[in-house]
Order: C-alpha cells, then sequence, then structure tokens
C-alpha cells in the first residue's frame, strides 16, 4: 500500500537520523564538540543538531582519504572490483529508497513524491552507471613511430573535496562522488549546512556496500569554516564544486594560495527559455515554461528563469503559463499529492521576497502569485506562490540577476536574431531553450545560444548520459557522462622504446 500524507509525518516524527562526522568509515563527533541546527523547511522545526567540522576535523578527513589512496586498498584496485562495489551501493540506495527520500524531504523541502520517483532512483543510476562503465571505458595508444608504443592511461588524481549546496543533495553529490570513486580515487565531501542528511547516510551505506574505510568521507560543517578548511588542504588534490558563483571565487582562491589544486566549478544561472513567434503547440510550450522555472519552487541553478517570448505570442502563451503555474499544488512537502514544496530556509525566502520590491522599483508588474503561503499548521515553513513578473527588461536586475526562486521574468522582442541577442545579453550561461517549429532556425538558434545545454522544444530533459555545467560565469568542468571520469583522472603518457631491430630468432 502507498503510503499516505499521515505515514509519512508519523515516519518523519519517528526518524533518528546520523548527526556525526563520517571519517574512516565511523560516525564521530567534532573535536571541539560543536553542532549546528538543521532546520526542516517544512514547518521551521530543528530536525537534528549535526556535527560541525572544524579544522581538525577536516585535516583528519582529509588524511584519512590521502592515507587510503596511497596504501591502493581502492586506488589500486582492480577495477571489475570497484565496479561490484558501486553496483551494490547503487542496490542499497534502492533498497533504502523511503528512508532516504524521507531525509532529504524533511531536509530541503522537496515534495515526496519528487524525492521518490526522482532524487533517490536518480542518485542509484549514478552510481550504476559509473559501475557499469568501468569495463567499457578503453585506454588510449597513440600512433607514434614504428620503434615505439606509447600507451595514454588514465589513472585516479588522488583525494578529491567535493563541496556542495542543498537544492538537490543526492543528485548532485552523486554527481560528483561516484565518477571519483569510480576513477578510483578517495573523497572527501562536505554537503550544504542546510541538507547535510542524506549525505550522511550516503557514505553509511557505501561502508555497507565495501567501500573501503577512508575512501568516502562526510564532513558537515559551516561553509566558511570546513568548506574553506577543505579548499585549503594541501593534501587535497582537485575541489569540484557546486554553489553560488561567489564562494566559486573564494574556491579558486584557496587553490591558488594553497596547493594550486585543480578546481572545477558549477554556478549560478539564469537560463533563457526562448520562444519564438513559430512556437507551434502553445499548451505543450507553456508547461514545459513553467515546469521549467517552477519545478523544486524555482531552485534549480538551471532553471528557467527567464521566458524571453516573441510579441507576436506573448499574450496567449503568458495566459497559459500562468494557468499551469496557478494549478500546481503548492503546500506540505510530506504530502504525495505535492508538486512545490518550500523555499530552503528564511534567509532565502527574504532574499527573494527582496526581489519583488526591485521589481516594484523597476516599474515591472506582478502578473501572478508574488505571496508568501502559510498553510494551517505549517505557518513558520517557507513556502512562495509560483510568480510571473512581465514587461521585465532583460538589462535591468529582475532580467540579469540570479533569484533562484519561484520566480518567472519575461521580456519580449520580435524576430529570432533579436531573441537570441537578448537569450545571450547575461553573464550566465549555463542551460537555454529554443522553442520553434523551424528546423534551421531551431538549429541555427542552439549553436549561437550561448550555454552548456541547449533544449528545442523541450525543457529541462537530463539525464546522466550527457554532460552538464556552463559558458560563461556559469563555471568551468562537466559533471555526468563519460567526460567526468576523465574529469577525476589524470592522463599518463607511457613510452615504450621498441627499438629499430627485427626479432632475434631464439
Ligand atoms: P553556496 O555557494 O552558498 O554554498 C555551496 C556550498 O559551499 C555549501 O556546502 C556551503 O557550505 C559552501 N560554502 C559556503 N561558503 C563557503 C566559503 N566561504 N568557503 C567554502 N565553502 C563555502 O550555494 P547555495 O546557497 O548552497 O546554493 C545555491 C547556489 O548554487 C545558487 O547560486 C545556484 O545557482 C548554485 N547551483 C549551481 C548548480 C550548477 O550545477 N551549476 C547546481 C545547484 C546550485
Amino acid at each position: 500500500m502507498t503510503a499516505t500524507k499521515t505515514d509519512w509525518i508519523q515516519r518523519a516524527a519517528a526518524q533518528r537520523p546520523s548527526t556525526g562526522l563520517y571519517i574512516s568509515g565511523g560516525f564521530r563527533d567534532a573535536r571541539n564538540g560543536e553542532t549546528f541546527p538543521t532546520v526542516s523547511p517544512r514547518d521551521g522545526s530543528v530536525v537534528a543538531q549535526i556535527a560541525a567540522a572544524g579544522e581538525q576535523d577536516v585535516d583528519d578527513a582529509v588524511q584519512s582519504a590521502h592515507r587510503a589512496f596511497e596504501s591502493g586498498i581502492w586506488s589500486r584496485t582492480d577495477r571489475r572490483h570497484r565496479q561490484q562495489v558501486l553496483t551494490r551501493l547503487s542496490d542499497l540506495i534502492l533498497a533504502n529508497h523511503e528512508e532516504l527520500a524521507l531525509l532529504e524531504s524533511t531536509d530541503s523541502g522537496h515534495p515526496i513524491g519528487d524525492a521518490l520517483a526522482v532524487d533517490v532512483p536518480s542518485c542509484a543510476r549514478t552510481f550504476r552507471w559509473y559501475a557499469e562503465a568501468l569495463d567499457k571505458v578503453y585506454d588510449d595508444v597513440a600512433p607514434t613511430p614504428r620503434n615505439a608504443l606509447a600507451i595514454i592511461s588514465r589513472e585516479p588524481l588522488g583525494v578529491i573535496g567535493a563541496v556542495v549546496p542543498w537544492n538537490y543533495p543526492l543528485i548532485i553529490s552523486a554527481w560528483k562522488v561516484a565518477p571519483a570513486l569510480a576513477a578510483g580515487n578517495s573523497v572527501v565531501l562536505k554537503p550544504s549546512e542546510q541538507t547535510s542528511l542524506s549525505a550522511l547516510r550516503l557514505a553509511e551505506l557505501a561502508s555497507e556496500a565495501g567501500v573501503p574505510d577512508g575512501v568516502f568521507n562526510v564532513i558537515p560543517g559551516l561553509g566558511h569554516v570546513a568548506g574553506a578548511a577543505l579548499g585549503r588542504h594541501p593534501l587535497v588534490d582537485k575541489i569540484t564544486f557546486t554553489g553560488s558563483p561567489e564562494v566559486g571565487r573564494y574556491f579558486q582562491r584557496y587553490a591558488s594560495e594553497s596547493n594550486g589544486k585543480q578546481v572545477a566549478l558549477e554556478l549560478g544561472g539564469k537560463s533563457p527559455q526562448l520562444v519564438l513567434h513559430d512556437v507551434g503547440d502553445i499548451t505543450a510550450c507553456a508547461s514545459a515554461v513553467a515546469w521549467g522555472i517552477f519545478y523544486n519552487a524555482g531552485q534549480t541553478c538551471h532553471g528557467g528563469s527567464r521566458l524571453l517570448v516573441d510579441e507576436r505570442v506573448h499574450d496567449e502563451l503568458l495566459e497559459e503559463v500562468i494557468k499551469v503555474g496557478r494549478s500546481l499544488a503548492l503546500g506540505d512537502p510530506l504530502d504525495p499529492a505535492t508538486q512545490i514544496g518550500t523555499i530552503i530556509d528564511d534567509r532565502q525566502l527574504e532574499s527573494i521576497l527582496g526581489y519583488y520590491d526591485i521589481a516594484e522599483s523597476e516599474g515591472i508588474s506582478i502578473a501572478s502569485g508574488g505571496t508568501r503561503i502559510r498553510p494551517a499548521g505549517l505557518e513558520n515553513g517557507y513556502y512562495l506562490e509560483p510568480t510571473v513578473l512581465d514587461r521585465v527588461n532583460n538589462a535591468g536586475r529582475i532580467g540579469q540577476e540570479e533569484i533562484f526562486g519561484p520566480v518567472l521574468a519575461v521580456s519580449t522582442f520580435r524576430g529570432a536574431a533579436e531573441g537570441v541577442r537578448l537569450a545571450n545579453e547575461s553573464r550566465y550561461g549555463l542551460a537555454a531553450s529554443v522553442w520553434t517549429q523551424d528546423l534551421t532556425r531551431a538549429h541555427t538558434a542552439a549553436r549561437e545560444l550561448r550555454a552548456g545545454t541547449v533544449w528545442v522544444n523541450t525543457f529541462d530533459v537530463a539525464d546522466i548520459i550527457t554532460p552538464f555545467g556552463g559558458f560563461k560565469e556559469s563555471g568551468f568542468g562537466r559533471d555526468r557522462s563519460l567526460h567526468a571520469l576523465d574529469a577525476y583522472s589524470a592522463l599518463k603518457t607511457t613510452w615504450i622504446n621498441l627499438g629499430d631491430a627485427p626479432l632475434d630468432e631464439d
């Protein structure tokens, strides 16, 4: 029988999540005993006190990862062994599907339905996909002269520090941890302070699956303490970061001021959904546009937060988008019927509400939404209506800044050339879409759009099989796909002199 809202609420009240630092295959407190609260955005209540890693704890975790790497217990094992262990981890994630989904939902405010249908299966699939890839990826042989053989092989980098945000904790952690482990590295993961619980459970499951102690450590903690210590640690070989552009730049600084470690950054976005006059099916387009911004209450790095629409179809499309936005079930994340959950915390809520004042000062009208909701019994939770701001000047603050909430900024243009120009008028370049029935126009616009992902006549269709990352200030480096295995590997050339002499007769 499928669980009801009452069942989930009871289970949430009964859960006792692990809250320690996960170092060398076990939980422990921070050395100085410090903790921080993790708050459920559902009702503003404290779910648990989590151990806050200090500098010493980060050092413990990195040293443990380094020792494990040097020992070869994982880094030099047969890749088929790593394949078996990571496949087992994927199975364990699915075996603990409901528990992980509940942790994710209570901690991040994702609707339980999404956590069950998207977050947990996607995390499991990512581990399985990289495990499966391990005996299908070949090294290279270079086209040397006949008297030599040069093998180009991929070797693990060493210790990977992964620092992730709160918006998709399991999914984004898996994008980094799975290829890094598959490639033979050790990993120290620093989850966001808002959402540490699912990462801690993942670490336990990894040990159960057979990942050796020290190979995968999770250190919850505050960004400017634990995140900074990881970024500056001389034994970390690479930082893979997803989060805000500001913090991304700190990691570049930490790297240059420490050991010059590699840094890969997945940062923010202000992704345009570009609708040309020959869009075709307006209803399908409106649904994709609305879901493209309102899914996860707009807290998606590649969320389609700018709707750029040809003025010839503006009115018709906007009416439909607003209709979809109003039809979405906003409310209790633990209700299986809920489609849109919460904003992550009060700070983020205030930041989004601040943009409504900015919109007013820019003379922009709120075409729909714009109100904080306080559901009965959940008055202290962080709920915001899907909001549409119309007639936005793309060059103004609403058109340019990442709001990271359920807020769609609508601007108009006339003709595809002007539309593409407006779409590219942004410091970001994470994703974009173009809607048109004309094949040539679709291809040409897709080529011209400066973004890491361009969707044609759809939005937010994503899979582990394709790379994900940004152009411009949205960062560099790519998560997902086989390219991510390379991102966690170093290329080694082994040049063998075969000599010119013929073979001996012996
Ligand atoms: P954030 O940058 O504040 O935090 C991200 C991580 O960095 C957290 O783990 C945090 O603890 C840590 N951190 C914070 N300050 C730090 C510091 N001084 N030194 C070291 N580490 C520090 O981002 P957020 O608020 O958690 O997430 C929202 C942002 O993430 C948005 O800008 C969004 O666009 C971006 N994001 C990007 C992608 C992508 O793939 N491009 C995906 C999701 C989110």
